[in-house]
């Protein structure tokens, strides 16, 4: 295994301590974009100790959104982070699960690839997850292991246990291992604590992982005298305790950890001779981001009651906002208030509306109401999946007048203009799905091609009639309504190669409506926005002008 791999790859093993939620993907996505400002070639992977196969089936209310890669993987939304802040896109090699692993180790199992071996979790479990950090690298300087967690969750045990073997198998000179951990602050006695670190090191400690650099996040400076303390009692020289203070924006992140002396202590560490970071890209975005010429409102009208189950709209969001030189700042609405109050409340001071992604009949009138609202007043409209299926119901119920049009998702008794599919092409081969078949990775998933109407509003806003996007659905709407689509104002701009599954929506009528079944928001990235992104936040400023 570690034969294979290229001897220049280095690994550095990112660990969270303390709480949860201290942002250890932003900071490892960080720790990417400074090595790549030196130079160096760098790989993100996520472990995810949990037992799910991949967070597909996970409620995004308490896990998030779920991120997808090109290749069809369901993934983490830290990934998300890591392609947007790399610019690298990542692959069904770069995240892994509990669930996964043993999955993998029982079908060798039953296969019998283990030979009257008794199945355990020291080596058969911690070999699997070495095989997965150690697969697919090809001349990387650096790969960057996120593991998922806290250290002293029972589930990390065996994540733990494999990046020690790997450190004592590899060698020191080509592992280093950072701590992420927190120093709350507390206002009576104006003091950082320090206790929860060592406390969080010390068990680290225990499993034999001694860290090579704690990075402290902390609402405030840390005084060099807690710092000294904390290297001290955790055996880590003090430069490398290192403050992750709370940031403006997380696109002020990397420069931060960068001032902070992060990659430079990387660098010492695998005595590595490399130029300074040059940061100058990151600094040109972040000044847009705090001196922009205005900011527009732009209203989300979903149901998750949590924003990271947007994580990469809200994101893309911003890249448009940054390509405008404006802020957008987001007006996030729950469908169901709209339900109950009516659409003209809550929308009546946006300059733009998106309907994201979602499944389920929850909320679905007041997003069906929302895309009716925007079509009625001439405001932007962006319909992303879910968001698209729910403007063409609108249409076909109020404009076409087809008063029981639906998704089969929502009613099957319903004028089926939203349908499960069953049959569609991947890669020249055919994939077949069951009404009733199993709901974990079986959508339409990761990234497809789609033809575009030539003079439409999406060749333009694409400058291309050919585009590759991510989709996450197993419902489409149904080929066969396009004519009374179109009668009703509708079109449909973008389509499978063979014609079969519509994949964009738009209205000629409108100043700008347009849906789209797959998910645009997931390839935006601060240094290349999305097309899409940066015309709809455009929309919104030029109808912002005339509210
Ligand atoms: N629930 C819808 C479907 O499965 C839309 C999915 C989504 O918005 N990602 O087709």
């Amino acid at each position: 295994m570690i034969e294979n791999v290229n001897p220049k790859t280095k690994f550095i093993f990112i660990t969270g301590g303390v709480v949860s939620s201290l942002g250890k993907g932003l900071a490892s996505a960080s720790l990417a974009a400074i090595l790549q400002a030196r130079g160096f070639k760098v790989r993100l992977r996520k472990l995810d100790p949990y037992l799910n196969v991949d967070p597909g089936t996970m409620n995004p209310c308490q896990h998030g959104e779920v991120y997808v890669t090109d290749d069809g993987t369901e993934a983490d939304l830290d990934l998300g982070h890591y392609e947007r802040f790399s610019g690298i896109a990542a692959t069904k090699n770069d995240s892994v699960t509990s669930g996964k692993i043993y999955q993998r180790v029982l079908d060798k199992e039953r296969h019998g690839d283990y030979l009257g071996a008794t199945i355990q979790v020291i080596p058969h479990v911690t070999n699997e997850i070495k095989n997965f950090i150690l697969s697919a690298i090809d001349d990387e300087d650096f790969v960057l292991c996120e593991i998922g967690g806290t250290v002293g969750d029972i589930e990390g045990q065996p994540y733990l246990e494999t990046i020690r073997q790997l450190a004592y198998e590899l060698g020191r000179e080509r592992t280093m291992f950072v701590h992420l951990t927190l120093l709350p602050y507390i206002p009576t006695a104006g003091e950082l604590k320090t206790k929860p670190t060592q406390h969080s090191v010390k068990q680290l400690q225990e499993y034999g992982i001694q860290p090579d650099i704690i990075l402290c996040r902390s609402q405030i400076e840390i005084p060099q005298n807690e710092k000294r303390k904390i290297a001290l009692f955790c055996n880590v020289r003090e430069e490398r305790v290192i403050a992750a203070l709370d940031a403006k924006s997380i696109y002020h992140v990397p420069m931060a950890y960068s001032a902070e002396g992060l990659d430079e202590e990387v660098c010492k560490y695998f005595n590595l001779n490399a130029p300074k970071a040059d940061l100058s890209k990151w600094k040109e975005i972040t000044d847009v981001m705090e001196n922009p010429e205005g900011e527009v409102k732009i209203a989300v009208v979903g149901k998750y009651q949590l924003q990271e189950a947007y994580k990469s709209i809200a994101e893309a969001l911003t890249h448009g906002g940054i390509a405008n030189h404006y802020k957008v700042k987001i007006k996030w609405l729950d469908a169901q208030d709209l339900e109950k109050n009516g659409a003209d409340a809550y929308l009546n001071d946006v300059s733009a509306i998106l309907v994201p992604g979602g499944f389920g009949i929850r909320g679905t009138e007041g997003k069906i109401a929302a895309a009716k609202y925007a079509r009625e007043h001439n405001i932007p409209y962006l319909g992303i999946c879910f968001g698209m299926q729910m403007a063409v119901i609108e249409t076909m119920r109020d404009v076409a007048g087809i008063k029981n049009a639906g998704s089969t998702e929502l009613d099957s008794n319903c004028e089926p203009v939203i349908g499960l599919m069953t049959e569609w092409d991947k890669d020249g081969a055919k994939q077949i799905r069951h009404k009733d078949g199993d709901l974990g990775g079986t959508m339409r998933l990761g990234a497809y091609p789609c033809l575009l109407t030539k003079n439409s509003k999406v060749a333009q806003i694409y400058g291309t009639e050919e585009i590759s996007e991510r989709h996450r659905h197993r419902y489409e709407v149904n080929i066969k309504y396009e004519p009374i689509l179109r009668k009703a104002g509708m079109v449909i701009s973008g389509k499978s190669p063979d014609g079969k599954l519509p994949e964009i929506v738009e209205r000629p009528d409108h100043p700008w409506f347009i849906g789209v079944q797959f998910h645009p928001e997931l390839k935006s990235k601060p240094f290349a926005p999305h097309p899409l992104f940066v015309s709809f936040v455009k929309a919104a400023i030029d109808n912002s002008r005339l509210l």
